[in-house]
C-alpha cells in the first residue's frame, strides 16, 4: 500500500517580488503552462492548495478567466481531470496574504520554505532529507520563483531555504524550469518512494 504523506502542505508560485535580470525587484507575467502543470503536480502529491501570487489585479484576473473556462465554461465537460487539478488553485496578492490564508485554514502559521537554483550560504539552508525528516503536523508552504528567482529578502526571511536540486550534470547545470523544479521537489519531499 502506498504510504501517503500526512504533512499539510501548500505550494506557491511567486510573481512578485522577483529578481529581474539586473538584480532589481520586478513583477513577472503569469505563464499559461505554470497554471496547469503546477496545479496537476500539486494535486498528484496532495498539496492542499496551489497559490498563484501576483500583486497586479490584471494578472490575477487573467488566471481567473482561465480557471473559469475550465471550471464552469466550455472546458469543464471536456476535461474533468484538469478541472479537478485547477480547483486547488488560490489567487493571492502577496506571500503574506497566502501565509495569512493558511494560518486561518490550519489554525497555525505555516513553515515557509523557499527554493533557488543557485547555491547560497545562508543560515536557514536545509537538505531535502533534513526537511523531510523534520515533518510533523506543522503546515508547510513551499515557495517557487519565476523570472530570475525569489529575491534575497524572501530567501532570507523564509524559515528554511531548500538546497538546490543538483541533478547529475558534469557542468553543474541546474537552471530548471519552475515546472520541473516543483515536480522534483514535491517528489523528494512528499513522494512515497
Ligand atoms: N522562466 C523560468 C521558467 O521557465 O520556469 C523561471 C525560472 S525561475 C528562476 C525557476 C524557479 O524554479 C526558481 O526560482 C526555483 O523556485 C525553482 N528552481 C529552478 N531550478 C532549481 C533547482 N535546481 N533547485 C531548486 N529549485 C529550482
Amino acid at each position: 500500500l502506498t504510504k501517503v504523506n500526512e504533512t499539510p502542505f501548500y505550494v506557491a508560485l511567486v510573481h512578485w517580488p522577483i529578481l529581474g535580470k539586473t538584480g532589481e525587484s520586478v513583477a513577472t507575467s503569469v505563464t499559461h503552462f505554470d497554471i496547469h502543470d503546477i496545479a496537476r503536480v500539486s494535486k498528484a502529491y496532495g498539496a492542499k492548495k496551489y497559490f498563484i501570487i501576483h500583486k497586479m489585479q490584471e494578472q490575477l484576473m487573467y488566471v481567473s478567466r482561465v480557471l473559469n473556462h475550465w471550471q464552469v465554461g466550455e472546458g469543464a465537460g471536456l476535461n474533468p481531470m484538469r478541472q479537478q487539478a485547477l480547483a486547488g488553485i488560490e489567487l493571492s496578492e502577496s506571500i503574506e496574504q497566502a501565509v495569512a490564508k493558511i494560518t486561518s485554514l490550519e489554525g497555525r502559521k505555516p513553515k515557509v520554505v523557499a527554493t533557488a537554483a543557485r547555491s547560497l550560504n545562508t543560515h536557514n539552508l536545509v537538505s531535502f532529507r533534513e526537511l523531510r525528516d523534520s515533518f510533523s503536523n506543522e503546515p508547510i508552504l513551499v515557495l517557487f520563483g519565476t523570472g530570475y528567482g525569489l529575491t534575497p529578502e524572501v530567501l532570507e526571511q523564509a524559515c528554511a531555504l531548500l538546497e538546490p536540486i543538483k541533478g547529475a550534470s558534469h557542468q553543474d547545470y541546474r537552471h530548471l524550469s519552475v515546472r520541473s523544479a516543483v515536480s522534483i521537489c514535491l517528489d523528494r519531499l512528499f513522494g512515497s518512494w
